[in-house]
């Protein structure tokens, strides 16, 4: 049986070679698979292509694609499945820093010959985390199956096993904005959840910083949901029913009382308040918008620059 384990590399020039004696070591205990190694190099800037061809050039079961510049850990992952081999059974995608035990390897294996379609890591602890790593993933996460149409497993990583079924599914959603986590879920197929602890970097830094989280959160919410986009209408009627019943009281008071002309910090309130939300709504239209701009211009998610061993 063939597996293909997708890794996309992005400056990780440090934890490359503890990668790979790691995850060698972590599937000599599956003996009836055959493993590949995929690396997907997303433009680094540092020496990680030279090393991958290195290792290349000595080992024919690991396989480099190098794309033109970096692209976001989505598209090489995107990449990477693209490139699996059509003679694989099943591909694993995980990241090359270690984050994730390369003991799961041979989890996911047992799970998949069980049956299972889809393996996925779960975090049972985020204590590696900072608290406020901790608390914005918690509110993503409950936000997002508040009003995504397929709620997405909490703390769920990247690292996951899918079947030559599900990757073939996946590799036609032809979608720009790549939420992987959402798109592994979209799929459907038995699934089942191998809790994990996710283990600190050992060496390099993250490529994630609180902006770019915060953008990949919008990513994910209007790419899984049209909730933001419709409740504007319902917060619209819920404004104006309060409008209709405060413009029945002031006709009322003018009636009755007559108008002693005052009311400037009412109006103020009205104003700014109104004002503060066409502008919300507007925006969350933009960035809806923005989104389908990037699909209609229809770009690759990716260029590969060269291939080793294919
Ligand atoms: N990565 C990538 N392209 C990028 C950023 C990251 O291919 O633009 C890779 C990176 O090399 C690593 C994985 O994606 O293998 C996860 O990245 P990182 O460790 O920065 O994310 P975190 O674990 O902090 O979520
Ligand atoms: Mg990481």
């Amino acid at each position: 049986m063939d597996v293909t384990l997708v890794v996309p590399c992005y400056n990780e020039e440090p934890m490359l070679p503890v990668f790979w004696e790691q995850t060698r070591q972590a599937v000599a205990a599956c003996r009836q698979v055959h493993f590949t190694w995929l690396f997907v190099n997303d433009g680094s800037t540092d020496n990680s292509l030279n090393w991958l061809k290195t290792l290349a050039q000595q080992n024919p079961d690991v396989k480099v694609i190098s794309l033109s510049r970096n692209f976001g850990k989505e598209a090489a992952v995107t990449a990477g499945l693209a490139f699996v081999a059509p003679t694989a059974k099943a591909a694993i995608v995980i990241d090359a820093d270690l984050q994730d035990p390369p003991s799961l390897i041979g989890e996911f294996i047992q799970q998949f010959e069980a049956g299972y379609e889809v393996v996925y890591g779960v975090r049972t602890s985020r204590k590696a985390d900072s608290w406020i790593k901790r608390t914005t993933a918690h509110l993503f996460y409950k936000g997002y199956n508040a009003v995504a149409e397929r709620p997405i497993p909490a703390h769920a990583s990247d690292c996951r096993l899918i079947s030559r079924r599900v990757l073939d599914a996946l590799l036609t959603l032809p979608e720009r904005e790549r939420f992987m986590k959402g798109l592994f879920n979209w799929v459907g197929f038995k699934s089942i959840a191998v809790p994990f602890v996710r283990q600190k970097r050992a060496a390099g830094s993250t490529k994630w910083n609180y902006w770019k989280l915060w953008n990949f959160a919008l990513q994910g919410l209007t790419a899984g949901s049209t909730v933001l986009l419709r409740l504007w209408a319902y917060i619209g009627m819920c404004i104006s029913l309060v409008a209709v019943l405060f413009a029945g009281w002031v006709a009322f008071k003018k009636i009755v009382w007559g108008n002693p002309v005052s009311g400037y910090a009412s109006l103020m309130v009205a104003i700014l308040f109104c004002s503060g939300v066409q502008l919300i709504s507007l925006g969350i239209m933009g960035e809806y918008l923005s989104r389908i701009f990037v699909e209609v211009k229809q770009r690759p998610l990716y260029l590969v620059d060269e291939k080793v061993n294919f």
